[in-house]
């Protein structure tokens, strides 16, 4: 599913407030009745269905006749066209740029403010995998019959933004969270490759360790990452051309260039004095590379059940990784008794989690789902659901625009203002 956001600009102010009123009827209704989008919307029918019209071709909505009634649903495409008119009328966004990311269960896009400041938008798809093998096992839609996409994914950015902002506040490194409407959250673009993507570092012990105190920290504030592995770790790298080239040296090209070279340090050569001695220093402590973690939907408290299972699971990530990449192992590696079993917290974060307003059963609901998605992907052995699995948005539409848009989209340049002027209609739902 790409968001497509070239023409989304071009909607007319009765569009807008039709298609606000089908998200309203979207919290009661997978299928929201024809009839009660024009009572919320509070327009004559002949208008309605004229706006809905509108918007069923640029497939934020998608028509739906069932054995009932008419009606119409909400498509992805709505959802985030929706969440991108709240962040341009509160000014966080101006325009969207290029996707440089697409999870199992996300869609990560580049944006920009008016300035031009860049962020990354994260845009939450949970039921994007076969959402139906999880429904037959339990039903996560509420109360009434609200989308499970819709609600599902909201809570993932609900959640990820609340604790993205206590980790931010307390100074762990983690990109500074901007902004959150429905299943979208805006933050800080890190400039940096995940660790996955670097083949060597300088001191593969002190970058071992920084992550392991990292792990501690967070769970002596009263938390678990869950999922802290290479593809969440973004590594700021200090380092200059000539250190990077010197680290990504095979055993042969190093003892060369010794050889060449006298084994002066490449540093040296840029560097002098006490600069070379300060950069020496910071090399010696690893942080030269400097880690950023991300992806926080699945974080628990290290009071849940499960607790000790995924403080090791995340340690072992590290482990595995360090002894197959960079051919580190340590027998130094944290555990989970001693390091909660004094009861010392620095903080209570997961308190201050809760406290933000992300509701305990929200919580219950969320972290059902994400045990469920993970037995469910260990079950199919990790396969990702083809397009046509969770967006049956392309098969209901009756042209085949699809790949065209995504094609436009996937090869679209730097950011394009590309979002709807702010002010035509009253937003009726927002986070
Ligand atoms: P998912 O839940 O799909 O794994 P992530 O939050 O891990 O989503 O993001 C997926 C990828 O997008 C990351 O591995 C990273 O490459 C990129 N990414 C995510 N957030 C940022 C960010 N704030 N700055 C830079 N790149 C990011
Ligand atoms: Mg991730």
């Amino acid at each position: 599913m790409k968001l497509d956001a070239t023409d989304l600009r071009y909607i007319s102010s009765d569009a807008f407030r039709v298609l606000s009123a089908a998200e309203q009827g979207s919290k009661n209704h997978e299928i929201v009745p024809s009839s009660l989008i024009a009572q919320i919307a509070g327009s004559r029918s002949g208008g309605v269905n004229k706006a809905l019209g509108e918007l069923a071709k640029k497939k934020l909505v998608a028509k739906v006749q069932n054995a009932k009634y008419e009606g119409y649903r909400l498509t992805y495409g709505g959802y985030d066209f929706l969440a991108c008119r709240t962040f341009a009328k509160r000014d966080t966004i101006y325009s969207v740029g290029n996707q440089i990311g697409t999870g199992k269960e996300s869609d990560i896009y580049v944006v920009a403010d008016h300035e031009g400041q860049q962020m990354v938008m994260k845009i939450h798809r949970l039921g994007r995998m076969s959402f139906r093998a999880i429904k037959s096992k339990r039903d996560y839609l509420r109360k009434g019959q609200s989308a499970s996409w819709m609600y599902m994914s909201r809570l993932a950015a609900i959640k990820e933004f609340a604790f993205m902002k206590v980790l931010h506040d307390h100074g762990f490194p983690v990109p500074q969270p901007i902004d959150q409407s429905r299943h979208c959250l805006i933050m800080e673009l890190i400039d940096a490759f995940p660790l996955r993507q670097i083949s060597a570092v300088p001191s593969p012990g002190a970058l071992y360790s920084l992550l392991m105190d990292m792990i501690v920290r967070l769970a002596r504030s009263g938390l678990i990452h869950g999922d802290f592995n290479e593809f969440n770790l973004l590594i700021r790298d200090h380092r200059t051309e000539a250190e990077k080239d010197r680290d990504d040296e095979t055993p042969d090209e190093r003892d060369a260039r010794i050889a060449r070279e006298g084994g002066d340090h490449p540093v040296r050569v840029e560097l002098e004095g006490e600069e070379y001695e300060e950069r020496r220093r910071r090399e010696r402590e690893g942080t030269l590379l400097e880690p950023v973690l991300i992806d926080f939907p699945q974080m628990v408290s290290t009071d849940h059940a499960d607790a000790e299972y995924y403080f090791n699971r995340d340690v072992e990530c590290i482990r595995t990784f360090f002894a197959r990449r960079f051919k580190y192992e340590s027998s130094v590696f944290p555990k989970f008794t001693s390091v909660v079993r004094d009861g010392v917290r620095e903080f209570d974060l997961d308190v201050e989690v809760a406290a933000s307003g992300f509701r305990k059963e929200d919580k219950r609901a969320l972290e059902e789902y994400m045990a469920e998605l993970a037995a469910h992907d260990a079950e199919k052995g990790d396969e990702v659901a083809s397009d046509e699995e969770y967006s049956d948005e392309s098969a209901e539409s009756e042209d085949g625009e699809d790949e065209a848009a995504a094609a436009a989209s996937a090869t679209a340049p730097a950011p394009a203002p590309a979002l709807p002027a702010a002010g035509d209609a009253d937003e009726l739902a927002r986070r």
